[in-house]
């Protein structure tokens, strides 16, 4: 297993904000953590990272308990933002002497402008891309870690409606070309569907991981993405079940059953 996380727990100051995380992530697997704004997944990732200590649990990479800050983790916080009184190449290569020499990394950088629709944009500044363009080249930036785990924490939240869509699109091109495990953060159901192999859903106060639902379909596109009607459905359903054991006994659905299969069944309508 590429990543396997037990039992995290984790209080800020009084407050249990995390109880008994427990996942695991396959090499290569896409995998969304999906909840409501406030539910604890920011802080999944930040536990991850090292950023903040667990109070209880263990992190595995490759079947090897990790502590502290780890090389395995690249992190695209939520909100990344460039400095922008550096250049587009480098605010990319800003942990290029990190992983190596500066300028094998703005040779490396160079070499991916193209594939994240940045070409002709190095000596640029943040003020003169998109809010698309600047959103890539955050992740270009996180994607040149020599790490193999992604962690991207809300990364299209900021964006208006269709430049997510756009950017959603070419994360799932980019994602199949890369190959590598990615653990994203997001509160949109869509976003979740359309872009994940596997959804692990959060319900709140203290977060725990109350359901599981992979998804297999293979060749997304928008049009398919519209007909999961069913699946949205079914996804609501288990964040308000989660929502409302919550609210009357404190229990949660066990997390332990079959997870249920999306897409094998071929298109509908
Ligand atoms: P999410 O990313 O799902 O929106 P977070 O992980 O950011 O949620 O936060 C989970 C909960 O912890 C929220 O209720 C938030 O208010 C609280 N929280 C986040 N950061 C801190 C902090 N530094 N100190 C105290 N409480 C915090
Ligand atoms: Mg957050």
């Amino acid at each position: 297993m590429k990543l396997k996380v037990e039992g995290l727990t984790f209080s800020y100051e009084n407050r249990n904000v995390l109880d008994s995380i427990g996942f695991s992530v396959k090499e290569g697997e896409f995998v969304s953590l999906l909840g409501p704004s406030g539910s604890g997944k920011s802080t999944i990732l930040k536990l991850l990272t090292g950023v903040l200590p667990a109070d209880q649990g263990r992190i595995l990479v490759d079947d090897k308990p990790i502590r502290g800050l780890s090389q395995h983790f690249a992190y695209m916080p939520q909100n990344d933002l460039l400095f922008p009184w550096k250049t587009i190449l480098d605010n990319v290569c800003l942990y290029g002497q990190i992983h190596g020499s500066l300028e094998a990394m703005r040779q490396e950088a160079k070499g991916n402008f193209p594939e994240f629709g940045l070409a002709g944009y190095e000596d640029s500044y943040p003020s003169q891309l998109s809010g698309g363009m600047r959103q890539r080249a955050a992740f270009l930036r996180t994607a040149l870690c020599k790490a193999d785990i992604l962690l991207l924490d809300e990364p299209f939240g900021a964006l208006d409606v269709i430049t997510r869509g756009e950017m959603q699109d070419w994360l799932l091109g980019i994602h199949r070309k890369m190959n590598r495990t990615v653990v994203l953060v997001t509160h949109d159901m869509d976003e979740a569907i359309y872009l994940s192999d596997r959804i692990l859903i959060l319900n709140q106060s203290p977060a725990r991981i109350t359901d599981e639902i992979v998804v297999k379909e293979r060749k997304r596109d928008r049009q398919w993405l519209y007909e999961q009607g069913e699946l949205r459905g079914n996804i609501y359903e288990r964040i308000m079940a989660g929502a409302g054991e919550e609210r009357d006994n404190g229990r949660t659905v066990d997390t332990n059953r079959c997870p249920r299969a999306y897409g094998d069944e071929g298109r509908t309508g």
